[in-house]
């Protein structure tokens, strides 16, 4: 599947994509790396991981790596928590400029001065982060989730306490109402998932008689409410894989996500539900994250090539890290 072209600052000279997986083949043996992609990632690049997947199967796979350095292909906060979990290795990252709406929605200031402010008016609560957080974040909060086990860990919040979840305000609401329990939601939304626009899901819907819906929890309420089946990328994988009988698909997540269902489940037909401009109300190709799509094979290249960036340890990764253990890996 072709995918429509994001321009980002920095302007690559062609090199041939074969040229460049076998170079990136030879500088893996010499530099003792393994290459984890984000499902979010282009496809020639998912094509030569070693491991991929969604944030929580990656933060496990990055703990059973054994080479000396991980190049994560996806966005800084992925590289932060592979090093977290990883501190004695290198953890390279293609693209440090690379971020997330989602994160940079809850800066850590702004996130510690809100709680000190629910402290001093009496409230008991515990801080549940989205996965989708920077390091600094994830070091004031008391549990960490994905959309994969959300619910499950919300469930471990004792009744008796309030909960502040941070910073998806989409999940949170979805979240809301599978757990029944009440939250205080944080404004922020990714930039992707929110510009889905309910007329042309309507009119995929009628284009494609007999069609599915499949969509990520991050994505707005209307969509959601006419959706076959909701989940974060990995259980909507599993989904479509576990239904053999050809069916055509229409997904509400990131463009790129089309290619790891197409690997895993060829017997069906996948259409992107397209987004719209909030500028301008026209349809847009913005459902391709820009800051995933600035992952591209000549900058896995050359971080290998260069060994550089890379993700260095900061003092408050231990906290993050305690926060982590508790909850993704137990
Ligand atoms: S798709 Fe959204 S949540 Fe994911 S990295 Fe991009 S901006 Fe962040």
């Amino acid at each position: 599947m072709s995918l429509p072209v994001i321009p980002t600052d920095d302007t690559e000279v062609y090199e041939d994509p074969l040229d460049l997986m076998d170079e990136i083949d030879e500088l893996k043996k010499e530099k003792d790396a393994t290459i984890l992609a984000h499902f979010y990632v282009d496809g020639e690049i998912q094509d030569i991981a070693d491991f991929t997947g969604d944030s929580l199967k990656l933060a496990r796979d990055a703990t059973q790596v054994t080479t000396s350095t991980i190049v994560f292909s996806g966005v800084h906060f992925m590289g932060e928590s592979a090093k977290i979990m990883n501190p004695d290795k290198r953890i390279l990252i293609p693209d440090m400029q690379a971020g997330c709406s989602l994160a940079e929605s809850c800066p850590a200031d702004q996130l510690g001065a809100f709680q000190e402010q629910l402290r001093a008016e009496g409230r008991v609560f515990d801080t549940v982060a989205y996965i989708n957080t920077s390091a600094a974040v994830k070091s004031l909060c008391d549990w960490i989730v994905t959309s994969g086990n959300a619910r499950e860990i919300i469930e471990r919040v004792p009744a008796d306490r309030d909960i502040l979840f941070v910073p998806d305000q989409h999940l949170g609401r979805y979240l809301m109402e599978v757990t029944g329990r009440k939250m205080i939601l944080w404004p922020g939304s990714c930039m992707v998932h929110e510009v889905f626009s309910i007329q042309d899901l309507i009119r995929a819907k009628r284009n494609n008689p007999g069609s599915k819906v499949i969509a990520h929890p991050e994505c707005p309420q209307n969509i959601l409410e006419i959706t076959d089946f909701i989940g974060g990328t990995e259980r909507m994988r599993q989904h479509v894989m576990g239904i053999d009988e050809p069916t055509t698909f229409l997904v509400a997540t990131e463009s790129a996500m089309i290619h790891a269902f197409q690997k895993s489940a060829p017997q069906h037909n996948f259409v992107p539900v397209p987004g719209i401009m909030a500028s301008t109300g026209e349809t847009c190709a913005c459902n391709r994250c820009p800051h995933m799509a600035r992952n591209t094979l000549q900058k896995v290249r050359n971080c290998l090539r260069d060994e550089s960036p890379e993700i260095e340890w900061r003092d408050y990764f231990q906290q993050a890290r305690d926060v982590l253990d508790k909850s993704l890996l137990q």
